[in-house]
């Protein structure tokens, strides 16, 4: 029982997603990925941020009414690779999942160099190969330009 008195007691919700685990200080980009930073959204959205845990600091977000994809677990993984999901049904968990790092990103980053073909008029969507996961590095398979987390926080569509 010892471990479990460091462990934060997350309220319960009814129905949604609990998304845990996410990088200390990244709750807010998580947040931008999910799409919802903006103004219209309806979903109740609760941020527990800097919370103590047995591995070191967290955030934790809570969506309620709300199942996440895998295109947007694809996109928290590049920010938070250690972050789990935890799919909410009638305030039990039904789904527990790790978010991973796929070996190749297509179309969710865009190259940071402007003068990337990726970056033209030609239909050409971007790709990246995962270099490294910890710290999370890409590069593009077009300009082997080499993307670090900020750099992918900033450039995710
Ligand atoms: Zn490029």
């Amino acid at each position: 029982m010892s471990e479990e008195k460091k462990t934060i007691k997350i309220s319960p919700i009814k129905k949604g997603t609990v998304i845990d685990h996410i990088r200390e200080g990244q709750s807010l980009k998580v947040m931008k990925i999910l799409g919802l930073t903006e103004t219209v959204v309806k979903d109740v959205v609760s941020i527990a941020m800097n919370v103590e845990s047995s591995v070191g600091k967290k955030d934790i977000v809570k969506v309620e009414n709300r199942e996440i994809g895998s295109d947007e677990l694809d996109k928290i993984s590049l920010i938070s690779p250690e972050t789990t999901i935890n799919i909410i049904r009638d305030y039990t968990v039904v789904q527990k999942k790790r978010v991973q790092l796929p070996e190749r990103i297509k179309g969710i980053v865009k190259c940071k160099n402007r003068n990337c073909i990726s970056n033209q008029r030609e239909p050409i969507e971007p790709e990246f190969k995962v270099m490294s996961g910890e710290p999370v590095n890409i590069k593009c398979i077009y300009c082997e330009r080499e993307m670090k987390e900020e750099e992918i926080s900033e450039n995710i569509v």
